[in-house]
């Protein structure tokens, strides 16, 4: 029985996940093809159930499902439930239980690929969606000095620092026009993009002149972005997100299968569909 694993998310073009997964399957050996749902929203619950089937491994959730998906999981993990999101759905016998992967995936980047220590550090993050919660949480758990959370709708802001209150830490909401005269960007070590500007070509979420040399820049968008050209012009370090993207889906890989996932082969698979345009 040929078995699949699937990404669920509106639109999917473009989707670096294929690639990836589907060289993970192939470097074991796996008779398992990674298929693209593209979803309209009336049409998700129905998707959702037909992961139950036994062919199906299970599933990533990505844009704009992450937290619509939950009330369809029949369980999901603490982590997931405080951040109020999942991207991995595991489908155990017909039972769907969901994962939030982009939270790990973000924090081992930031400490292994960025070489930053959050301790004792003030971060700004960008945005207040699915992956900003995922990343309020990682950081929430490392004992920063402060988290400010910018977005350009103050009641999601708010909404996203409660994420931060599940572990016990308080963070700060700000408004996107507010944040670039209130002198936290001036004070900060960590600035992470959360939105999605920047993945039209010359975008940027921050106009250059507000990038004051923070110790590092860190854009979850996985190609080059203007953020980052701004960030390395002002001395600052830079991180994009390909290592986060790899991190994610390699403990998708594993919740699915339970094999260590092959890291070189799917950085190698997500770099080459990058550059073919994926
Ligand atoms: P999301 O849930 O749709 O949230 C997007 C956030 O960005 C929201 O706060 C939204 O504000 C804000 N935003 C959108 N357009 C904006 C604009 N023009 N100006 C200011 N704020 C804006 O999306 P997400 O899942 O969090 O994803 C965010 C980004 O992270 C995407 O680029 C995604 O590709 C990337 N990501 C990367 C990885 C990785 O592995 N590297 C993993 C997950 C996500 P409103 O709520 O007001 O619309």
């Amino acid at each position: 029985m040929k078995r699949f694993a699937t990404l669920i998310g509106l639109p999917l073009s473009h989707s670096v996940s294929p690639s990836m997964q589907q060289a993970a399957f192939d470097y074991y050996g796996i008779d398992a093809e990674y298929q693209l749902w593209e979803v309209r929203e009336e049409g998700l619950e129905a998707s959702l159930q037909r992961l139950r089937m036994p062919e199906c491994m299970g599933a990533n959730i990505t844009i704009p499902y992450k937290s619509a998906a939950i009330p369809f999981l029949d369980e999901i993990s603490d982590d997931s439930a405080k951040i109020g999101a999942v991207n991995t759905i595991v489908n155990r016998g017909g039972k769907l239980a969901g994962f939030n992967t982009d939270s790990p995936g973000f924090l081992r980047a930031l400490e292994e690929d960025g070489d930053f220590d959050v301790r004792g550090k003030r971060v700004v993050v960008l945005g207040a969606g699915g992956a900003a919660r995922a990343v309020i949480f990682a950081i929430a758990g490392r004992k920063p000095e402060s988290i400010t959370v910018a977005a350009r709708n103050i009641d999601k802001a708010r909404n996203a620092c409660l994420v931060a209150s599940n572990r016990g830490f308080r963070c700060d909401p700000i408004r996107c026009d507010c944040l670039r005269d209130s002198g936290v960007l001036d004070r900060c070590d960590l600035i992470v993009n959360a939105t999605p500007v920047g993945l039209k070509a010359g975008e940027s979420p921050l106009a250059a002149e507000y990038i004051r040399r923070p110790a590092l820049v860190y854009d979850l968008i996985y190609r080059p972005t203007a953020l980052l050209e701004y960030a390395a012009a002002a001395g600052a370090r830079t991180l994009g997100g390909l290592p986060m993207l790899v991190y994610q889906g390699a403990l998708s890989f594993s919740l699915w299968t339970g094999k260590p996932a092959p890291e070189h082969q799917m950085f190698a698979a997500a770099r080459k569909a990058l550059e073919q345009g994926a």
